[in-house]
C-alpha cells in the first residue's frame, strides 16, 4: 500500500521507542512520560461515574458540553480578567493534543513557517510538518534558563512566517517565560502579523509561589492568540482526554468543523467530570503540592551528583539535565542506564536535535521513594563506570 508523502515524513517518536524498550525490563523505574501517577480529585471522579449511570454517554456538541464551555470561560474571567463567548470563542477538544492539532491544521497553509522555540514538545514539530507547512526550530539556552529570547525569534521571521508557538511553562525544561520576555514577544507578533498558539497546560504546575503569565493579556494579543489548555495535568487526568482552546470565532467555528470529521466530540463522562474538575467543589492543591515536594527531592539527590546539573525547575514535572560531565552523550547515559540499572530517562536530543545531545529530561510522576531509589542506581551506574 501506497503511503502519503506526509505519512511518511513523520518522525517515529524517541521518547515512545525509550519506554516500549523501558517496558521489556523487569523492575524498571520510569521516568520517560508526562504521565501524573496521583490520582484525579475524587469529586471529578466520582462525577465521570455519575455521568456514565445516568446514561450521559452519547454524542455532545462537536463543540463540548455548552455547560462545560460555560465553565471554561468563566475559567478564563479569573485567569486572565478577560470576557469570552462560550458560544464561539472555545472548543472542548480530545486533550490538549487535538486543540493543538486543530488550531495548527486550521492555521497552516503548505509552506508556511511556524517558529517553535526548542527544546520542544514533540507533537509541534510534527503536526507542522504534516501540514506541509515547515517548523523553524529557535534554540533557546542554558544561560537563559531555557527562556526563549525575542531577538533570537525575530531573526528567524521571513515573510512565510505565519505563527509561533509558545509553551511556558515548557516541556521538557520548565522553563517559565517572564513578562518582560512576554511583552517582547507580543510587539514582535503584532508588528509582523503573527499568530500565537499559547500552550499553557502546565500554567498550575508552577512552584515557589509563582504565578505564570499568558502573552494573551498583553496589547493587541486577545485576537491573535489561541490559547491551548487541558486537564491531563492540572487535574492528574491525562487518560479522560479532555483539553480546550480559547480563540477568536473564526478559528474556533472551522476547528469545530473539522473535529466532527475526526472524533465529534471529546468523550462525554470526561467532559461531566472536567466540568466537576472547574466547579468550586473541587481541590487539586495536592497535586501542585506533591509535584513541588518531588522537585524539591530531585533538586536534593542532584546535589549528590556534581556531573549532572541543572538549571533550575520552576515549574512542570520535568527536569532537563546536563550529562556531559560524565563523558556520555545524552542517549549513551539513556542507553546505558537502562540497560544496566533499569532506570528510563529520555535523551535530550529527542526534543530538539543536536543542539541538547548533553542532556536527558526525567519526568518526576513517581513518588520521592522511587526518585530516590532511581537517583542511587544513578549513582551506582556512573561509579561503575569509573572504577572501569
Ligand atoms: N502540550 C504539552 C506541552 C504537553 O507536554 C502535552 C502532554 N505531554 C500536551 C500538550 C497534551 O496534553 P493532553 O492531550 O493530555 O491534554
Amino acid at each position: 500500500m501506497k503511503l502519503s508523502r506526509r505519512a511518511v515524513q513523520l518522525t517515529p517518536s524517541e521518547p515512545r521507542r525509550i519506554y516500549d524498550e523501558a517496558q521489556k525490563y523487569r523492575n524498571v523505574i520510569d521516568l520517560t512520560l508526562g504521565d501524573p501517577d496521583l490520582p484525579p480529585p475524587m469529586n471529578v471522579r466520582q462525577a465521570a461515574c455519575d455521568a456514565i449511570l445516568a446514561g450521559k454517554t452519547r454524542y455532545s456538541a462537536n463543540a463540548g458540553l455548552l455547560a462545560l464551555r460555560q465553565a471554561i470561560v468563566a475559567e478564563a474571567k479569573k485567569e486572565y480578567g478577560m470576557d469570552f463567548q462560550a458560544e464561539s470563542e472555545v472548543i472542548v477538544t480530545v486533550g490538549a493534543m487535538e486543540s493543538a492539532y486543530l488550531s495548527l491544521w486550521s492555521l497552516l497553509d503548505e509552506g508556511d513557517e511556524a517558529i517553535i522555540p526548542a527544546p520542544y514538545w514533540i507533537n509541534y514539530g510534527e503536526v507542522v510538518k504534516s501540514c506541509g507547512a515547515t517548523p523553524v526550530f529557535v534554540e533557546t539556552r542554558p544561560e537563559d534558563a531555557f527562556v526563549m529570547q525575542s531577538k533570537d525569534i525575530e531573526k528567524c521571521i521571513t515573510k512565510r512566517t505565519r505563527l509561533l508557538v509558545l509553551n511556558s511553562p515548557a516541556n521538557p525544561t520548565g522553563a517559565v517565560i517572564p513578562g518582560e520576555t512576554l511583552d517582547q514577544l507580543a510587539k514582535l507578533a503584532v508588528k509582523h502579523d503573527l499568530t500565537v498558539i499559547s500552550d499553557e497546560i502546565y500554567s498550575h504546575l508552577a512552584y515557589d509561589g509563582r504565578k505564570v503569565e499568558s502573552i494573551l493579556t498583553q496589547p493587541g494579543m486577545r485576537e491573535r492568540t489561541v490559547v491551548v489548555n487541558g486537564f491531563s495535568k492540572r487535574y492528574a487526568m491525562t487518560g479522560w482526554r479532555v483539553g480546550w482552546t480559547l480563540a477568536p470565532s473564526p478559528l474556533i467555528r472551522v476547528m469545530t468543523q473539522m473535529t466532527e470529521n475526526v472524533v465529534a466530540c471529546a468523550p462525554l463522562p470526561s467532559q461531566y467530570a472536567a466540568l466537576e474538575a472547574l466547579s468550586d467543589r473541587t481541590d487539586e492543591s495536592y497535586i501542585r503540592q506533591e509535584f513541588e515536594k518531588r522537585r524539591d527531592c530531585v533538586l536534593e539527590e542532584l546535589q549528590r551528583i556534581p556531573e549532572i546539573t541543572s538549571v533550575g525547575i520552576p515549574a512542570t514535572f520535568y527536569a532537563f539535565l546536563n550529562v556531559s560531565a560524565t563523558g556520555m552523550s545524552g542517549e549513551e547515559f539513556a542507553m546505558g542506564l537502562l540497560k544496566s540499572k533499569q532506570v528510563a530517562v529520555i535523551h535530550g536530543n529527542a526534543y530538539g536535535g543536536d543542539a541538547y545531545r548533553d542532556y536527558i529530561r526525567i519526568a518526576f510522576t513517581l513518588p520521592c521513594d522511587e526518585l530516590r531509589k532511581a537517583f542511587a542506581r544513578i549513582r551506582e551506574f556512573l561509579a561503575e563506570r569509573s572504577a572501569r
